[in-house]
């Protein structure tokens, strides 16, 4: 599994789970599971969600 944004082969848990947010190690873009059989990264909103403070 590569980066979509920089191409750089990605280090990936064994477990992941849909919707987790896995950030690039070289680009630092934030990249959320979408589907893990098989598994599928997009780019995650760069626009944080307000969460309430
Ligand atoms: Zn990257």
């Amino acid at each position: 599994m590569n980066c979509p944004e920089c191409d750089a082969t990605l280090t990936l848990d064994a477990d992941l789970i849909e919707g987790e947010i896995v950030p690039c190690a070289d680009c630092g873009a934030e990249l959320e599971v979408i589907a893990t059989q098989p598994l599928a990264l997009a780019l995650a909103p760069e626009i944080e969600e307000d969460w309430g403070e």
